[in-house]
């Protein structure tokens, strides 16, 4: 009855809204990211991002001009992560803040001899364990690496911090992840320590969460990549996406 209730309630947002056919056939378009999408993927994309608006907030900060365009575009590259695993997987926060430019952000941490520093810098995103997503619509408008990257901090954080693993589903060996990212994970750092040039953002060498992160980009914008350098990488993250970008 409730699951009635709610697909009703759902049916009637989807209605009555205005991404409309023409206006979703040509965001998906101008986004490199959706193209490899079948049209029945692409359809359950468009339900989603109208379902993930009307659930969302999305601020605008520093005088930024929000159109709806833009919000489309930001909810379809935030709503491709979980084509296949649902807006639940988003359940629990509410707010999108979007900067003109990168922002900057403070970031208070403890040392080993439990001094409190505070970080400060410019930043083009940032996901709150528990909070908000921020973005800068400059880097947005640019690359959907960004909004993938803080959304997919979001499912990490999902059990608690983002520390590179998210909930597995049920049918996945959580000791078969831990095992598979904690090899790759040492092994792109020595690579990128010696220097060596890997067409994965060398960024995923900060900590595992950064890896989980970056990871999440590429399997979405250039799959084969991951596949090339850690196909058991690739292979855990389309048992987690449920999607396989190579097929
Ligand atoms: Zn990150």
């Amino acid at each position: 009855m409730r699951q009635w209730l709610r697909r009703r309630r759902e049916r009637r947002i989807i209605q009555g809204s205005d991404l409309g056919q023409p206006e979703w056939a040509g965001l998906c378009h101008s986004q490199r990211v959706l193209h490899r999408l079948s049209n029945k993927e692409r359809e359950r994309l468009r339900q989603l991002v109208i379902l993930f608006l009307h659930d969302k907030q999305i601020v605008a900060m520093e005088g930024l001009e929000l159109n709806r365009y833009m919000r489309w575009v930001i909810a379809a590259q935030a709503c491709l992560p979980i084509l296949n695993l649902g807006l639940d997987w988003y359940r629990g926060w509410q707010t999108i803040m979007v900067y003109p430019n990168a922002f900057e952000a403070r970031h208070e941490y403890m040392d080993e001899a439990g001094v409190v520093h505070e970080e400060r810098g410019l930043q083009a995103g940032e996901a709150w364990d528990q909070g908000p997503v921020v973005l800068a619509w400059e880097e947005v408008r640019h690359s959907s690496s960004l909004v993938i990257h803080e959304f997919a901090h979001k499912l990490d954080a999902r059990n608690g911090v983002a520390n590179g693993m998210p909930p597995l589903h049920p049918e996945m060996d959580r000791s078969e992840w831990t095992r598979v990212f904690a090899w790759a994970w040492k092994d792109f750092v020595a690579r990128v320590d010696a220097g060596e040039a890997v067409p994965i953002d060398p960024y995923a060498a900060e900590a595992p969460a950064e890896f989980f992160a970056v990871l999440s980009e590429t399997f979405f914008e250039a799959p084969g990549q991951i596949r090339y350098f850690y196909p058991d990488v690739y292979e855990q993250l389309r048992q987690f996406y449920r999607q396989d970008l190579l097929v």
